[in-house]
C-alpha cells in the first residue's frame, strides 16, 4: 500500500471539481464554485479531527490547526495552498492516469489524438521514466496547480496524526481562493492564521523553491486627444492613438517580456484601446530589484511628464499601483525558512532548485504582512492549460518534504536545547 493512501484519490476527486476563479467578479471568493469547494475542504478537515477549523471572514480562507507533539516550544509552521484554477476550460475535468511511463512515448490526451504530450515538444516528460503520470483528456486543464498542494498538505497532516511519535510543533493549514486572479492573498489574516513561518505549496516540478519574486506594479495610461476632420487637421488634431504609440515607443525597446529572462525586469503592455479622441493603455511593470523597480516607475511617469510639457497641457495621465514586492527582501533578513526547506529536500533525496520566480506568489504578499512564506514545489508541469500533468512520485516527495520541514523545526529546537545543556557552564 502506498505510504500516503489518500494522496492520489484526494487529488483526483479535487481535480474533477471546477473551481476556476473569475477575474471579473468583485466577490470574495470570486466564484461560488470556490466557496462550495472550500466548505467541502472545511468538512474534510473537521472529519479528520483537526482543531479550530474555521473560515476566516475577511479572506474566505479555511484555516485549521494540528496541535504540537513536541513538549518544547517549537515555531508554529503553516502550509498554504490555493484551491482555484487558472483561466482555462475547467468544465468536466477528466484526469487520466498513465502508469509506468517509459519516458519517451507520445501520450494521447483525447481519443482522436488531436492533443498529445510529446517528449519532443515537452522535454520535461523524459524526467518521468517509470513514474505514474496524471494528465488531462485534452479538453481542460488539470488543476494540479494547486490541488496537488491541497492533497499533499492533507496527506502530510494525516500522516502526522497517524504517527504521534513524530515530534513537531503546532502546524497550521490554510486553503484559500483566487490566487490565479491575484487577489486571494490580499485579505490574508496573518493574526488569525497564527503561524511563525509558512510555506505555500504551490511551486512546479520536483525540488523547485522560490523566495524571490518580482516587485510588481500595474500602470494605466489615459490619453486625451483632439479629434477634428482630417482635412482640416493641420496644427489642430492631437491623435490620441499616435500619442499612445509615441509613449510606448519612448519605453526601453528591450525591456519586454519576450526579450528578457532570469532577473531582467520589463514593461509589458497588455491592453491598448484607442480612438483619435481618447486612448487607454494598460501595462504591468516588473523587476526583482527594488531600486530598479522604483526607477522603472519614475521613468514611466517621466515620459508622460515630458510629453505633457511638450504639449503645454496635461493630455497624458498615468496611474501606477503597486501590486506586490519581492519577498526576498523579507526572507534575506532571516533565511531560516529557506535553509530548513533546502535541508528537508536533501533529507528525502530531492535536489533543491532555488530560483527567482518571474512573477509573484501568494507568499510575496503574505511575507510583507509579517509572515515569511517561501514557495515549495507541488509537482505540476505545463500549468494553466490542457498539457498540464503531474507525477504521482513527485507528489509523494512533496508530502515527504512537508513532513521533513515540520520535523526539522522541532529538531532544531530540541537539538539546540541539548547543546545548550552540554555547554552550559
Ligand atoms: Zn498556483
Amino acid at each position: 500500500m502506498s505510504k500516503y493512501p489518500e494522496l492520489i484519490p484526494n487529488f483526483l476527486k479535487f481535480a474533477k471539481i471546477n473551481t476556476r476563479s473569475d477575474p471579473n467578479s468583485t466577490t470574495v471568493p470570486s466564484s461560488p464554485r470556490e466557496t462550495e469547494f472550500l466548505n467541502m475542504l472545511k468538512q474534510t478537515l473537521i472529519d479528520m479531527g483537526l482543531e479550530n477549523v474555521h473560515t476566516n471572514d475577511q479572506s474566505a480562507y479555511v484555516f485549521a490547526t494540528l496541535p504540537a507533539t513536541a513538549e518544547q516550544a517549537v515555531p508554529t509552521v503553516g502550509f498554504i495552498s490555493h484551491i482555484d484554477t487558472a483561466d482555462f476550460n475547467s468544465e468536466n475535468i477528466q484526469p487520466k492516469i498513465v502508469e509506468n511511463y517509459d519516458g519517451q512515448s507520445v501520450i494521447k490526451l483525447d481519443e482522436k489524438g488531436e492533443y498529445t504530450l510529446d517528449p519532443k515538444v515537452f522535454a520535461s516528460l523524459k524526467k518521468y521514466k517509470g513514474d505514474t503520470l496524471i494528465t488531462t483528456d485534452g479538453s481542460t486543464l488539470l488543476g494540479s496547480d494547486d490541488k496537488s498542494g491541497v492533497a499533499e498538505i492533507l496527506s502530510a497532516v494525516k500522516y502526522l496524526m497517524d504517527h504521534p511519535e513524530i515530534k513537531h510543533g503546532t502546524i497550521k493549514i490554510g486553503f484559500g481562493p483566487d490566487e490565479e486572479i491575484g487577489t486571494g492573498a490580499d485579505r490574508f489574516d496573518v493574526k488569525d492564521f497564527g503561524a511563525d513561518v509558512a510555506y505555500t505549496v504551490d511551486g512546479g516540478p520536483l525540488g523547485d523553491m522560490n523566495y524571490e519574486t518580482f516587485n510588481a506594479a500595474d500602470a494605466k495610461v489615459s490619453i486625451k486627444g483632439t479629434d477634428v476632420h482630417p482635412a482640416e487637421a493641420k496644427g489642430i488634431m492631437v491623435n490620441a492613438i499616435q500619442v499612445g504609440m509615441d509613449f510606448h515607443g519612448a519605453l526601453p525597446d528591450f525591456d519586454r517580456p519576450e526579450k528578457t529572462e532570469d532577473r531582467e525586469g520589463f514593461f509589458h503592455i497588455y491592453d491598448f484601446k484607442g480612438s483619435v479622441d481618447h486612448t487607454e493603455m494598460a501595462y504591468i511593470i516588473r523587476d526583482h530589484d527594488r531600486d530598479r523597480f522604483e526607477a522603472r516607475k519614475r521613468l514611466f511617469q517621466g515620459i508622460a511628464d515630458q510629453m505633457n510639457t511638450d504639449f503645454g497641457e496635461d493630455r497624458i495621465k498615468v496611474t501606477i499601483k503597486d501590486q506586490y514586492y519581492n519577498m526576498g527582501e523579507i526572507i534575506e533578513k532571516d533565511p531560516t525558512p529557506v535553509k530548513i526547506a533546502e535541508q528537508a529536500m536533501k533529507n528525502v533525496d530531492v535536489k533543491p532548485h532555488i530560483f527567482p520566480v518571474r512573477g509573484g506568489t501568494d507568499g510575496s504578499k503574505i511575507s510583507y504582512m509579517g509572515l515569511p512564506t517561501p514557495n515549495i514545489f507541488a509537482g505540476g508541469e505545463n500549468m494553466h492549460g490542457r498539457f498540464e500533468y503531474v507525477s504521482e512520485q513527485t507528489m509523494v516527495k512533496a508530502v515527504d518534504v512537508i513532513l521533513e520541514i515540520a520535523k526539522l523545526y522541532a529538531e532544531k529546537v530540541i537539538g539546540q536545547k541539548r547543546s545548550n545543556y552540554c555547554s552550559g557552564h
